[in-house]
């Protein structure tokens, strides 16, 4: 182990060093690809991707003269060519940008939608959900893809370069291929059974019949022309033989003959794949400590989570800094993240169809009420109920407790700023790693899965039922794209995968920055921990053993270690004025991320 991490590993005693500014970080793991920087610090704008391919093809977009949009949508084009499983054409994303020339947050809601035919029991079977890896693997849980939209509306919308530049690296990059790493190396294998039984996505992803080797180049012409026609005619690809094929993937994935595989068809036609509308949406956002939180609305119970959870640490902790640090900054953003997500679960779903109610989520007078269950030296027993809505500030009984949501642990997070002070934090998925496993043939992109995060049928407990699958519905996502501003003025961008750890990762890395006063890479190298409502609170391995989980089990925590090994991949900046820009990767997780800043 390196010195580093056993100096991180536990917070009381670390607190000290966590709070000197970023010398603590160790250099870039060694990932088999190209060279990594997990902290970059300078001007004139910066992208921080989970790959180097990635935040290079923001850069290049940025270093000729476009915006943090137009950058941000190169980097995340780029990362469909080299992070394919995680995200990419076939999939959805919410992007959160502040506009300096209005001063003001915007969000597009880029998730995917159900298919027009498909109802309430469409993950039923005699009444039963089906198996959930029947679901993964199918056409059944492919939404019409919000992606494609996403790029054309923020980049004609808000962006200054035309779509066609805006593509032009990235589809370069799929026609000249990029170094296989190790993480990609790995990512394949543990797919490489059901990719197998996909020809298109054995064709190109099981080169030989294998997994390709670390250090060998992977090239996509079928992406790069897919790219090439988007950047010319947009999202009108859609209507067209791309927007076809999308659809006859989904409904009849073509699978390779002697397969055993169940693969349930799907029921995306091509008018729900060229009907699809990214919506714009005003953000969630609360005050925490004096600055502006504004996070993704929903359908992602991103912003409403962590912006619910934050409110609740500010009642349990009042002030400016709450005061809080180590072992009592921890227990206190575990419980209230646990409450948030009793809330999160029993309320949150596709405000077009139910009535969300985001503002009484978001309110001081609710944070109050659930503040009533939290004390500060014991732990609530999980799962916890719902707060009442209709309760106001007044301590409430709460509600019977849902289930805990399943959800993958892929997607991909970045973020990008300009010279002119925009800045965007974007979160995007084709849900699980693989997403579907079926690849779009001739197209050179994956299909998501992103229905799977429906609620498949409603709780013992009544809990589940604002996301239910309905026909042209968006599932409930926990994507959680943030930007702070602190005094009017944009200060962070902060985001990460992780399905629904998502939210407590964002969580533990704005309160470690905003509390604690740790530098930025400090809190996002120091070790997770992600509390869900569940009775155990996931654990990385670094942060089992240490005193500070010894002080947190005896008030009452019980702690496990994650199955991955790993919470999350986060990307960040931090606007350290004077027009200076801290972009920020993971050192280590996910084999480490790339930052860049255009001068150092
Ligand atoms: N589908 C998940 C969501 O929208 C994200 C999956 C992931 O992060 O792996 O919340």
């Amino acid at each position: 182990m390196v010195p580093w991490k056993s100096t991180v590993r536990c917070g009381v005693a670390a607190a000290a060093l966590v709070l000197t500014a970023g010398a603590a970080v160790p250099a870039a793991a060694d990932s088999g690809g190209p060279h990594r920087d997990p902290v970059a610090v300078g001007s004139g704008g910066a992208v921080s991707t989970v790959d180097p391919d990635a935040t290079r093809a923001g850069m290049e977009v940025l270093r000729s003269g476009g915006n943090a949009v137009d950058a941000a949508v190169a980097a995340a084009a780029a990362l469909g060519v080299t992070e394919p499983y995680s995200s990419g054409f076939g999939g959805g994303g919410y992007f959160v940008y502040y506009d300096a020339e209005s001063g003001r947050v915007r969000t597009l809601d880029g998730r995917e939608t159900a298919p027009a035919a498909m109802g309430e029991d469409a993950f039923l079977e005699d009444g039963e959900p089906i198996p959930f890896d029947e679901a993964v693997t199918s056409g059944l849980s492919v939404g019409a893809p919000g992606t494609p939209a996403t790029w054309e509306t923020a980049v004609r919308t808000w962006g200054t370069t035309p779509l066609s530049e805006v593509m032009r690296p990235a589809a370069r990059l799929a026609d000249r291929g990029f170094r296989v790493d190790r993480t990609f190396r790995e990512q394949t294998a543990a797919n490489a059974d059901r990719f197998a039984d996909f020809p298109a996505t054995a064709e190109l992803y099981l080169p030989g019949g294998a997994p390709p080797e670390v250090g060998s180049r992977l090239r996509n012409p079928d992406l790069a022309a897919t790219y090439r026609a988007f950047g010319k005619r947009g999202t009108r690809v859609l209507d067209g033989a791309i927007g076809g094929d999308i659809a006859r993937t989904a409904a009849e994935p073509p699978v390779a003959p002697g397969s055993e595989r169940t693969v349930r068809p799907g029921l995306l036609t091509p008018d729900d794949v060229a009907g699809y509308t990214a919506v714009e949406r005003e953000p969630a956002k609360v005050g925490y400590r004096g600055v502006d939180v504004y996070g993704m609305a929903p359908s992602s119970s991103g912003g409403s989570t962590v912006g619910e959870a934050l409110n609740i640490m500010e009642e349990a902790a009042p002030g400016t800094d709450g005061g809080l640090r180590g072992a009592e900054l921890r227990h206190t953003a575990l419980e209230a993240g646990k409450l948030a997500f009793a809330d999160r679960n029993a309320y949150v779903g596709d405000p077009a169809f139910s009535d969300v109610p985001l503002d009484t989520l978001l309110s001081p007078a609710f944070a109050a009420q659930r503040a009533c269950e939290f004390a500060a030296d014991s732990v609530l027993p999980a799962p916890v109920g719902p707060g009442d809505l209709d309760a106001g500030g007044e301590c409430a009984e709460p509600g019977a407790a849902a289930a805990p949501a399943r959800e993958g642990l892929s997607t991909t997070h970045l973020v990008a700023a300009d010279r002119w002070g925009n800045v965007v934090s974007y979160t995007l998925s084709i849900e699980q790693t693989g997403g579907s496993g079926s690849t779009v043939p001739g197209r050179g992109f994956l299909l998501n899965n992103e229905l799977t995060d429906f609620d498949f049928q409603v709780s013992d407990t009544g809990a589940g039922a604002a996301n239910l699958p309905a026909s042209g519905k968006r599932p409930r996502s926990s994507m959680a794209p943030t930007i702070v501003l602190r005094d009017g003025e944009p200060w962070l961008a902060v985001g990460s995968p992780g399905g629904a750890t998502i939210i407590t990762t964002v969580l533990q890395v704005l309160t470690e920055r905003v509390d604690a006063g740790a530098s930025l890479p400090d809190a996002v190298a120091s070790p997770r921990t992600s509390q869900r409502n569940t009775e155990a609170t996931e654990a990385e391995p670094d942060y089992l053993g240490g005193s500070e989980e010894k002080e947190l089990t005896a008030l009452g925590h019980s702690f496990t270690e994650v199955q991955s090994g790993e919470i999350g991949a986060v990307t960040a900046l931090e606007l350290l004025g004077r027009s200076r820009i801290q972009a920020v990767a993971e050192p280590e997780r996910r084999g480490g991320g790339h930052a860049a800043v255009l001068r150092r």
